[in-house]
């Protein structure tokens, strides 16, 4: 599910802050530890409740002491986690590092998915928004939703950034192009199962009427 594991991001200074929790392996939060020298974690703002970003939670919350833990409320996933979770919500503005970073609700992926955006130097982290190379699942069977998707797509781009850090793959230095490539294809699909619907009706039909006639004698 994870490709080649996933990134978390780190941003040193003032607010110590990691950007999602991974997955509590020892070798990551002794690498944290290692990265801010003597200086203790501040906080962690976890982009959403998919356990390869929020199940190492707990691990931190057990070897840093006084770490805040943020993101947006999904309580039937969260509960998964024990760790003193604190609220964020769109438009929150949340003191990282020596900067502050703007929280967008961008759902779609998962109901609670957020990405942090940096104004000054237009850069998201974008959590699993986007992923270079390919495009990202949107799973229905755990409150996806592809029209939330498409509107948090929309979103993002209008903020037109200049880069985005995600939580998979590469940085993607292009976000614009293939945000709009992700918009292009789903529209594309669309079209596909529109045409088929219309153009093979009565052979759907027949397939459906044999679909249903099936399960019946199988249930
Ligand atoms: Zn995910």
């Amino acid at each position: 599910m994870t490709g080649g594991g996933n990134w978390t991001w780190l941003l040193p200074g003032r607010i110590p802050t990691l950007i999602d929790a991974g997955t509590g392996h020892p070798r990551h939060i002794d690498s944290i530890a290692e990265a801010l020298k003597a200086q203790p974690l501040a906080q962690v703002l976890v982009t959403h409740a998919h356990s390869d970003h929020v199940s190492g939670a707990p691990a931190i919350a057990e070897r840093m002491r006084d770490v805040r833990f943020c993101k947006m409320p999904w309580p039937e996933r969260d509960s998964r986690w024990p760790a003193p979770w604190e609220p964020l919500s769109d438009g929150d503005a949340v003191e990282a590092g020596d900067t502050s970073l703007t929280v967008l609700h961008t759902p779609g992926h998962a109901p609670d998915h957020l990405c942090f955006w940096h104004d000054e130097s237009r850069t998201l982290f974008g959590g699993d928004l986007a992923i270079k190379g390919t495009t990202v699942y949107i799973p229905a069977a755990s409150h996806g939703d592809l029209g939330a998707y498409l509107a948090s797509i929309e979103k993002v781009i209008a903020l037109q950034p200049a880069r985005i850090l995600p939580a998979h793959g590469t940085v993607i230095h292009d976000p614009v192009a293939v945000l709009r490539r992700y918009l292009q294809h789903r529209q594309e699909r669309e079209e596909q199962i529109l045409n088929l619907v219309t153009q093979g009706s009565r052979r759907l039909m027949r397939s459906l009427t044999s679909c249903i006639a099936g399960s019946a004698t199988h249930s």
